[in-house]
């Protein structure tokens, strides 16, 4: 049985707490390995690990960060189908998504190669006679990350790569239900040169966030996952004096205008929702649609589900794996079986012609949902999409306003007019005009608003950098001593 533990100072550390979690082939359904889960004391190893080496790391120059930065670019490059087929092993989603999960999360590493040039300052010469003000950002010491299962490498790179290269040490808490590619990325890490004790994984569950989130040395914390633990996560970290950022849920809408075109929408639904068998939190999971079309795009994407190739990740034919767990297997379902009964329509029923082994749902599609459904309210993370009628712009914005989440949506028109109207009304952080996965390129930032963020900043690209920086301004005066004179008057600008 594969076991999976800590990376530590460098190198694998293998658990003495006794404690470990299984972790499953979610094609299969059998178990294939286990992961050790830290004790505090594990957690107080991998913190002062980092602490002891984030002196040396910050002293570091610009030039030589941004070189190990590239060396880890070439060598994720390197081994993308390694990475892919161990996310692919542990979470269950096709390998071209798999491989599509490390090319975004690459770009971030791409992203914090131009450090020297995104952590510059300014300088302003003269602000007062004789007198310079110029400002600078320096990292913040030791930050952890913790993140969720359903990007095991992409999250991580959105995380470390910046505050890396921004000059912190970095303690990681992944998922324990795909703990495994993250080793991997440490261990390349190394390779690239960077030295030992800037970036340590510890695996575990609430114990070892726990201690992250109350120890004295974690200067901030960076958090993807579930809103109720987001919000948990904010309020224990702010609590205890720490920069906290913390990404939730979603449940993102699709309003698609009586001008759109069908196919396109239809496509573009039917691969947003099914895509990682929903378990994205960008993914599609309500479509809004114009009452005079609605009927024809229910057909249209009722037409293509079947032919979406269901099977196991590592087949290169299947386009839709299997959920991560049999737990988030039977939650789906869960909610599949009480939609009728709340009064939804069962147009195609993903419970048909499941697979016996495996954690497998098949694409399900429900139609005149309202937003009193329990499939409308909950975030499913499944691949359960659902289709609510709505007489046009005005009526599907509001639903979409009044949503608790606000992480992604879409809109697609052919109506420019409507467009700009929807990306200036709409409350969610992240839009696409006739794109439905708006995920940003990493020279943006990532983040939704509302009950999808707990804190200020987004996360990765500029607000990733400022996230992990903190400013400094300094206002300088190289004196000509002829001029000196005592002055007990408040500095004002001269
Ligand atoms: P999760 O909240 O269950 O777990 C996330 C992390 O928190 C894991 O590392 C887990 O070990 C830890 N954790 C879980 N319960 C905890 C507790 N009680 N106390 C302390 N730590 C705890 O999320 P998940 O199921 O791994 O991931 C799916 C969720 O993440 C979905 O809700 C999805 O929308 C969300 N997500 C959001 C974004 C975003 O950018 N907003 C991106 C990806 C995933």
């Amino acid at each position: 049985m594969n076991r999976i533990s800590h990376w530590i100072d460098g190198r694998i550390v293998a658990s003495t707490s006794g404690n470990s979690a299984p972790v499953f082939d979610p094609s299969t359904g059998l178990q294939s390995g286990a992961v050790d889960l830290a004790s505090i004391a594990e957690v107080d190893a991998a913190v002062a690990s980092a602490a002891a080496a984030f002196p040396a790391w910050r002293a570091t120059s610009l030039s030589k960060r941004a070189e190990i930065m590239f060396r880890m670019r070439e060598l994720v490059d390197a081994n993308r189908d390694e990475i892919a087929k161990l996310l692919t092993a542990e979470h269950g989603k096709v390998l071209s998504d798999s491989l599509g999960e490390v090319a975004r999360g690459l770009e971030n590493i791409e992203f914090a190669c131009g450090v020297p040039q995104l952590i510059k300052g300014e300088y302003s010469e003269q602000a007062s006679t004789g007198v310079d003000v110029f400002s600078i950002r320096q990292p913040l010491g030791v930050v952890a990350g913790i993140t969720p299962f359903n990007f095991p490498a992409m999250v991580p790179m959105w995380m470390f790569a910046n505050a890396l290269a921004c000059g912190n040490t970095f303690v990681l808490k992944p998922s324990e239900k795909d703990p495994s590619v993250t080793m991997l990325l440490a261990e390349l890490l190394s390779k690239a040169g960077l030295p030992d004790g800037c970036f340590n994984v510890v695996q575990g569950d609430k114990v070892a966030v726990d201690r992250l989130l109350e120890h004295d040395d974690v200067e901030a914390v960076s958090f993807v996952g579930s809103t109720p633990i987001a919000k948990y996560i904010y309020e224990t970290g702010t609590r205890n004096g720490k920069r906290v950022q913390a990404l939730g849920g979603a449940k993102n809408h699709m309003l698609v205008l009586a001008d759109a075109d069908i196919d396109m929408a239809a496509d573009a639904a039917v691969s947003a929702a099914y895509g990682s068998a929903g378990e994205r939190c960008m993914a599609i999971s309500v479509v809004l649609a114009a009452d005079s079309i609605a009927d024809d795009l229910v057909a249209a994407i009722a037409e293509r589900i079947p032919n979406v190739k269901v099977g196991a990740g590592m087949a290169l034919d299947s386009e839709m794996g299997p959920l991560v767990t049999a737990e988030s297997r039977d939650r789906v379902l869960g909610y599949i079986d009480g939609a009728p009964g709340d009064g939804a329509t069962m147009v195609v029923d993903g419970r048909v012609g499941i697979p016996s082994d495996g954690f497998y749902v098949n694409p399900t599609l429900l139609d005149h949902v309202t937003v009193d459904m329990a499939a409308y309210r909950d975030e499913i993370f499944g691949p359960v999409l659902g289709v609510m009628r709505v007489a046009g712009f005005e009526e599907g914005l509001d639903i979409i306003n009044a949503n608790p989440y606000a992480n992604g949506t879409a809109i697609f028109t052919r109506d420019g007019g409507a467009a700009r109207q929807f990306q200036f009304d709409v409350q969610v952080g992240m839009v696409g005009i006739n794109v439905p996965v708006p995920v940003p390129v990493s020279y943006y930032s990532f983040g939704g608003w509302k009950a999808s963020l707990f804190g200020d900043t987004h996360m990765y690209g500029p607000e990733g950098i400022n996230f992990y920086t903190r400013g400094k301004v300094i206002t300088s005066r190289w004196p000509d001593p002829a001029t000196s004179a005592v002055d007990l008057g408040f500095p004002v600008t001269r």
